[in-house]
């Protein structure tokens, strides 16, 4: 069997790699000059950065699975996190149950129903159940008004704008959930026990480079800056795809084509899916209901660090970032020829001015906030800025959310979807677009073996 896949991100390449070591041909085409989608690094002081920043927690088995098939697992390195809140001008360090009791932004009864619940959903398995439930209410419902308004409730107003409200408890859930199921050993069900994210040295864009090379060793032909115009359709089946760019107008055939763009680019390179009947109707239907929101990640090279926490997340509402990643508490500035890195991440609505404002616009926004994380802040300090956005940087998961996700089976026999619209119950994550993207490959597979129609 042959397949075409559009898109060189990980779910992609992970795809390839399940399908060339079943024996299968497979072409794949990356629109972008390189691979990687978006774990795409940049080389910053001699080293490489992730573009977005990347870690990895332990309940991650999936991609850390993948990292030693490669025979990366030697630098895959596991990290005490070091995680804060920051409020009202006060950095507080995050890491474990004594620093929530030390959290004076909110009173001694509230620290402990916020504990209580963290304990709650850790232990917590049934998730379905909460299928259709707003986090927001449930929130409110266990931490009271003041837990919700100091802590959760910004955190979802800067990820999901006005969308806050409606965000499924189901995706809370799962980063919760997740988060502490990472935590090895210690008691009080992990809570006492010490959080480590993994890391591979180098950056991950060496994982994106190993399965490149480890889809070209199986023989598969793997080719960046190469968009997919749109995919060939005859006689209502995917019979391959027909090039863009450079080579527009060239047709490749196959027997399947996996797409892995988001479903706003699926639409636009399957043109007239919704008139293929009540069921492309449909699907069409379900693409459309996708929401993203817009992910905004400014990368700062300092010429010292700024604070010693790696992971800050802001919980002041007119805050303009909410994350501070410095990458520097991670790996050693020395990664990055002595830079120390800082990423300020924000998440927009596509109507928002902010996501045209450019680098320069957008520090002279940030400079007053970097300053209350560290009063002595000058831009001097400032040796380099770089700006990444993504317009499809994270889907907002509503309370009906999963009413809406397509199936990765089209309408179209022959044609299949797989991008980071359908991993919940998860939270977008390398791991999950490896796991899917190896799931899709067998369900191709098996669609094939038993001449499914699609
Ligand atoms: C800000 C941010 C922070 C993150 N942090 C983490 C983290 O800490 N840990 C973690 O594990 N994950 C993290 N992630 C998530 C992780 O990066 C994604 O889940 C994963 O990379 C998605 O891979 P993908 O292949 O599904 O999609 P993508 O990476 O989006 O790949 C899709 C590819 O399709 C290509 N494409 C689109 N249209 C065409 C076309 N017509 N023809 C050919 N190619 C096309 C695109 O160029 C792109 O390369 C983060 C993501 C963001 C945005």
């Amino acid at each position: 069997m042959k397949v075409v896949i559009i898109g060189g991100g990980v779910a992609g390449l992970a795809a390839a790699y399940e399908l060339l070591g079943r024996g299968h041909e497979v072409a794949l085409y990356e629109a972008s000059p390189e691979f990687g989608g978006q774990v795409r690094t940049f080389e910053i002081g001699g080293g490489r950065l992730e573009i977005f920043y990347h870690h990895l927690f332990r309940s991650d088995t999936d991609a850390v699975a993948m990292i030693e098939e490669l025979g990366l697992g030697d630098d895959l390195a596991w990290i005490d996190s070091n995680v804060g809140l920051h409020a009202a001008g006060k950095n507080y360090p995050f890491v474990g149950p004594v620093d929530l009791l030390k959290f004076d932004r909110v009173s001694l009864i509230t620290r402990v129903r916020l504990g209580l619940t963290a304990l709650w959903l850790r232990r917590f398995k049934d998730w379905k159940q909460y299928e259709g439930k707003r986090a927001s209410a449930w929130i409110r419902s266990r931490v009271g008004r003041e837990g919700y308004e100091r802590v959760w409730g910004p955190l979802l107003r800067a990820k999901f704008g006005e969308h806050a409200e409606d965000v499924s408890l189901v995706w809370f859930w799962g980063k919760i959930h997740l988060r502490f199921a990472s935590r090895q050993g210690g008691r009080l069900g992990g809570l006492l026990a010490k959080e480590q994210l993994g890391y591979l040295r180098g950056s991950f864009g060496r994982l994106m480079d190993a399965l490149v090379a480890a889809n070209r060793a199986r023989g598969g032909t793997l080719e960046a800056g190469v968009p997919v115009e749109r995919v060939l359709i005859e006689d209502g089946r995917a019979v391959g795809v027909v090039l863009g760019g450079a080579r527009a107008g060239e047709e490749v055939r196959a027997d399947a084509v996996l797409a892995t763009t988001p479903s706003p680019l699926f639409q636009r390179i399957v043109p007239g899916l919704a008139d293929l009947g009540p069921e492309g109707a449909a699907y069409a239907r379900l693409l459309e209901s996708v929401q993203y929101q817009w992910a905004t990640v400014m990368v700062l090279a300092l010429d010292r660090q700024l604070s010693p926490i790696y992971w800050l997340t802001m919980t002041d509402d007119d805050a303009p970032f909410v994350v501070a990643v410095e990458q520097s508490n991670f790996m050693p500035p020395s990664t990055y020829g002595g830079a120390h890195v800082l990423y300020l991440s924000d998440y927009m609505s596509p109507g928002d001015p902010m996501v045209e404002m450019t680098a320069e616009q957008l520090l002279d926004l940030y400079e007053p906030w970097i300053r209350r994380i560290n009063p002595a802040f000058e831009r001097s300090w400032v040796t380099g800025t770089w700006l990444y956005r993504d317009r499809a940087g994270q889907p907002v998961v509503h309370s009906r959310y999963h009413e809406t996700i397509p199936p990765h089976r089209t309408p179209v026999p022959g044609l299949y979807l797989a991008n980071t619209t359908q991993v919940y119950p998860e939270d977008r994550g390398q791991n999950y677009s490896i796991r899917m993207g190896r799931r899709v490959a067998r369900l191709i597979e098996d669609d094939r073996a038993g001449q499914r129609p699609g």
